[in-house]
């Protein structure tokens, strides 16, 4: 079966781009892929390579990973409970500075299955953190998790942004249609979504890319060519222009209006 390709929830690898990732994290969702989300997110941040958020793969950092014997990484992971004992045996190993550039790694995963101690114990941790430590906690049940540890941690929700994905590529798809099929009543009729959020809108000029470059791949027209190749030029400009204060009805409209233009 084909391995399926894990990525960062895009707030995730915002803030790990940007070196803004905090040292407590919860990555809440369904199992097998939150469980996922948190093994990249602690390779890519152990490895000194790692481009933005992508792990280089090669180095002796990402292969130790690989072979679950990174010095500077720690998992703790229990089938029925995870015990106060586990937890503060991760404390202590937390005092040990790391050994490679990446810092040290921790993941609790399934981190409500803590019994009520454990938490506490793992608060202890979480309160006076060594600076070089990020812990991740994994769980499909955040709010199983005391408010007290929460109030510490920056949660991101994996399943909801897997959604999110999902419906600006859906809004895409739709959008290079109306193109195609000119019509252009339904093409406007996207600027009140798209001008509603600004966030919202850069991404979905994000994925507009995607999908262009996408059906460009698989070769088509001349004309078609051109506007595969035109609309991600012009989502890009105006990607940059709706990171300020500029009037989103107003950006939207006129991207919509610009996009137009390459296919009439
Ligand atoms: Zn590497």
């Amino acid at each position: 079966m084909k391995k399926q390709k894990v990525e960062l929830p895009n707030a995730l690898a915002d803030a790990l781009t940007l070196l803004k990732l905090p040292h407590a994290i919860v990555i809440a969702g369904p199992e097998k892929q939150g469980r996922d989300v948190a093994r990249l997110l602690a390779k890519t941040l152990l490895c000194p390579h790692r481009e933005g958020c992508t792990p280089c793969g090669t180095c002796g950092s990402c292969t130790s990973f690989e072979a679950e014997s990174h010095p500077d990484f720690r998992l703790l992971r229990d089938e029925k409970s995870i015990k106060v004992d586990q937890v503060r045996d991760l404390k202590a190993r937390s005092l040990l500075r790391p050994i490679g550039e990446g810092g040290c790694v921790f993941i609790v995963e399934r981190a409500d299955l803590m019994t009520p101690q454990s938490a506490k114990a793992l608060l202890k941790l979480m309160e006076e953190p060594p600076a070089y430590l990020t812990l991740i906690l994994q769980t499909a049940l955040p709010d199983m998790l005391p408010d007290t540890l929460l109030s510490r941690t920056t949660v991101y929700q994996v399943e909801a942004e897997a959604q999110m994905q999902a419906s600006l590529r859906k809004d895409a798809e739709r959008f290079i249609d109306c193109l195609l099929e000119q019509s252009y009543y339904s093409l406007l009729a996207m600027q009140p979504k798209l001008s509603s959020d600004r966030a919202g809108f850069m991404r979905f000029c994000d994925a507009l890319c995607a999908v262009c470059l996408e059906r460009l791949s698989t070769g088509v027209a001349v004309e078609k060519a051109t506007l595969f190749l035109n609309i991600p030029k012009t989502a890009m400009s105006y990607k940059e222009r709706a990171d300020g204060t500029t009037s989103m009805p107003l950006l939207a409209a006129s991207f919509l209006i610009e996009c137009k233009h390459h296919y009439s």
